[in-house]
């Protein structure tokens, strides 16, 4: 039997009717040589429309949701006459996002009115570009002439509650998947299921998270038992940095699960943090390719990776965090004090970047995205209260403006000298390094610097270790 593969197609690929277009040339000829499910995002800048819509609404205002809505039809309508020939199926379809859009008025109408915005209102409403999308790519597949229907992702993949940043509950989900998808993909139909939502066993709709696309693909993959998974994006794979940061980043052609996870957790938006728990236990290959350039092979990434002894393989980093820091003198004999920070920040789930401990243990600090920060050094002050009334804990600060820079790759323990060209490569661009972190498992070393430093850190580091040549560094 032919083999199966999913294949996700990110927000810029489905940006306009003539994305949506090379989109289904591109299933059209993968369908060819095996049997396909597609995932999509919203059509690019739909979900941080509805996200902003949504904050706007919980202020009371309403008088912007008449624009708001017809943007988003004119939007969707453009690229559906665009795509479709036949009229009776150009109705059908505006009907669906006629649907869509008036229960997303709804939602925003009664936000506007209670002036408050539920994480669950917020996920029903961030997931509607989705919604969206996929009618319009199931419909162009179907001009090609394969069947091609599009699937609501609340019918099969099944979350936890965790509105916002939930997580799949896969048992659950691979008999959804089972029951709504394969009777589809055993008869030749290509599915079009919507990335980035979810719903829980109750059938309330959640999200992933932002970019979690990348996540419902492996989600699928994994519940299908999928040969492989392609992420389809705007650049030709992943890079050896951001290139809008670092415009002479190279492709690497191969990648392991281990690396790009270190790259997606660290900032490389590239991949949703989660991408690949999925499927690296299944060893279960991820490629990402370029649908604008759909000639080039893009990266694999397995568990294997390039396996040519490791070194330095790419930079990543992340802005809009904030460096916290828990210390003073008397923190020396508390035992419990990483414990009793952690579990505040467990308890609010706040999702801990880097964590770093001078030797002398009179600080402890961490990073964490700056939308955590207030509710952060709250939920610290709280739980030292007692010691910051004594002073045995003199100080719970928080510190933005930071950025965390990366330098990731396999086995760095095995080549000596990496860290120490890191820092003289920094120390020679008069980059003050705030806070240091190594993994134990040494596949990567984070630095927290100044966020005005963070470019030129990343530009400093990609020629110290001549990232540029497209070799990796030994
Ligand atoms: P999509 O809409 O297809 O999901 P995203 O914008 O979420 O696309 O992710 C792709 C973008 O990720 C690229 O355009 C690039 O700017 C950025 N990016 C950041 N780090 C990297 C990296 N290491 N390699 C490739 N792209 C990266
Ligand atoms: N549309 C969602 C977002 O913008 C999910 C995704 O693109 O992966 O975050
Ligand atoms: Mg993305």
């Amino acid at each position: 039997m032919a083999s199966l593969c999913v294949m996700k197609f990110g927000g810029t690929s489905v940006g306009s009717a003539d994305c949506i277009r090379r989109v289904a040339v591109i299933v059209q000829s993968a369908a060819a040589q095996a049997r396909i499910v597609v995932v999509v995002s919203a059509m690019s800048g739909v979900t941080n429309q509805l996200i902003a819509g949504a904050h706007r609404a919980a202020t009371g205002e309403k008088d912007f949701l008449p624009k708001l809505m017809g943007d988003l039809r004119a939007k969707h309508v453009a690229a559906l006459e665009a795509l479709v020939g036949d009229s009776q199926n150009r109705e059908r379809i505006a009907g669906v996002i006629d649907d869509v859009l008036a229960e997303l008025e709804r939602l925003l109408q009664g936000t506007a009115l209670l002036c408050e915005l539920t994480p669950r209102v917020l996920d029903a409403v961030s997931g509607g570009g989705e919604r969206l999308s996929a009618p319009l790519v199931a419909a162009a597949i179907c001009e090609l002439g394969l069947r091609s229907v599009a699937v609501p992702a609340t019918e099969v993949i099944v979350t936890d509650g965790h509105h916002g940043r939930a997580e799949p509950l896969m048992a659950e989900t691979r008999e959804h998947a089972e029951a709504q998808l394969r009777h589809l993909i055993d008869d030749g139909v290509v599915p079009v299921v919507t990335g980035f939502i979810g719903a829980t066993a109750d059938g309330v709709p959640t999200t992933l998270g932002r970019g979690g696309s990348d996540y419902s693909a492996t989600i699928l993959g994994a519940a299908l038992g999928a040969q492989e998974t392609v992420i389809w994006t705007d650049v030709d794979g992943v890079k050896t940095a951001d290139p809008r940061l670092v415009p002479e980043a190279r492709t690497i052609p191969q990648i392991s699960y281990h690396e790009a996870a270190e790259l997606a957790y660290f900032g490389a938006k590239v991949l949703h943090p989660n991408t690949l728990r999925p499927v690296s236990s299944a060893g279960v290959p991820v490629w990402i390719r370029n649908s604008f350039k759909p000639e080039k092979v893009g990266t694999r990434i397995s568990a294997k990776g390039m396996s040519n002894g490791g070194g330095v393989k790419a930079l990543t980093a992340i802005r809009e965090v904030t460096l916290v820091t828990v210390g003073g003198p008397g923190i020396v004999g508390l035992t419990d004090v990483l414990a009793r920070s952690f579990g505040a920040m467990a308890a609010m789930r706040a999702n801990v970047l880097l964590v770093s401990q001078s030797s002398s243990q009179n600080d402890i600090c961490f990073v964490i995205p700056s939308t955590d920060e207030k509710e952060a050094v709250e939920a610290l002050r709280s739980a030292f209260a007692p010691e910051i009334a004594e002073q045995t804990v003199e100080h719970v600060s928080a510190r933005a403006e930071v950025a965390i820079v990366a330098v990731v790759g396999e086995n760095m323990r095995g080549i000596p000298g990496v860290a120490g060209r890191t820092f003289s490569a920094l120390g020679r661009e008069g980059v003050n390094i705030i806070a240091i972190a190594q993994g134990s498992s040494e596949y990567n070393i984070s630095l927290v610097v100044e966020a005005a430093s963070m470019q030129r850190s990343l530009a400093a580091l990609h020629k110290e270790f001549r990232l540029h040549e497209g070799v990796p560094a030994a």
